[in-house]
């Protein structure tokens, strides 16, 4: 019989950080902020138990490495506050964001209108073949009916979730968000970003309440940002071991990491 053996434990860290990001508006080159939010994962595994504590520290060194790395390379967006133009760098994330919920919608159709289709299957066979024996009645009219709008429905279901994932794509390589009205994209600029002036006079003022220094934003988002402005101990949401356990002889087989891996 084969029975999983623990052969050591696996942490997983996660940790969040928001970050302000500086843009200069490639129309009107005003100096505007938003605040950027990225979480990553990172993990760390202790063979054997024997370094639990260490294993800990890498989960979230690297959780830490690939968070500082996200948020240097991410973006989101934010039109300009002052003229509402979209910068160059966010349109491939604009795009990316456009009609989400395509994807999901076509991954709940797809299996909705296969078993809905098989189940209109079932009722028009057992109808036609019960109406056949007994001959038509009012009750299997309407049986009929009803097998066959499910039998529609279930076909528009299955040819939607696979026309609104091409749809998507081809819609989303056009799309330029710039194209929108111009005093939607500020006001929508307005709610997510300040001038920087603006930036720096309320950190000024929330420096000063506090007796604290100073964080300027960057474009890239910095160490010492993730550090001033949001600590990542505050928002290291979660730290879980897994035990690491193998699958074999009770007696073991000397292999080491690399079997399935299951929660405690
Ligand atoms: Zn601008």
């Amino acid at each position: 019989m084969l029975i999983p053996i623990p052969v050591g434990q696996k942490y997983t860290a996660t940790m969040s950080a928001t970050v302000p990001k500086l843009v200069k508006c490639e129309q009107c080159s005003t100096d505007y902020v938003y605040h950027l939010k990225r979480k990553a994962v990172g993990e760390g595994t202790s063979l054997l138990f024997l370094n639990n504590k260490g294993a800990k520290g890498s989960a979230q060194a690297e959780a830490r490495k690939r968070l500082l790395k996200v948020l240097a390379r991410s973006c989101e967006p934010v039109p300009c506050p002052a003229c509402g133009h979209v910068q160059e760098h966010m349109i491939p994330r604009a795009r990316q964001l456009r009609c989400r919920w395509v994807g999901k919608a076509a991954l709940y159709l797809f299996p909705s209108g296969c078993l809905l289709g098989l189940a209109a299957a079932g009722v028009l066979t057992l109808t036609m073949s019960n109406a056949g024996r007994e001959g038509w009645t009012a009750s299997y009219v309407i049986w009929m009916i009803i097998g066959a709008m499910a039998g529609l429905t279930a076909a528009a279901g299955v040819i939607a979730s696979l026309v609104l994932p091409v749809w998507r794509y081809f819609s989303c390589r056009r799309y330029d968000p710039n194209t929108e009205k111009v005093e939607v994209r500020k006001a929508r600029g307005q709610s997510l970003a300040v001038t920087k002036t603006e930036f720096d006079r309320r950190q000024v003022g929330q420096a000063s309440s506090q007796g604290s220094t100073v964080a300027q934003p960057t474009q890239n988002g910095s160490d010492r940002q993730l550090d001033t402005c949001v600590p990542p101990s505050r928002h290291a949401s979660s730290d879980r071991p897994r035990p690491i356990s193998q699958r074999g002889s009770s007696a073991g087989d000397g292999r080491a990491v690399g079997g399935s891996h299951r929660r405690p």
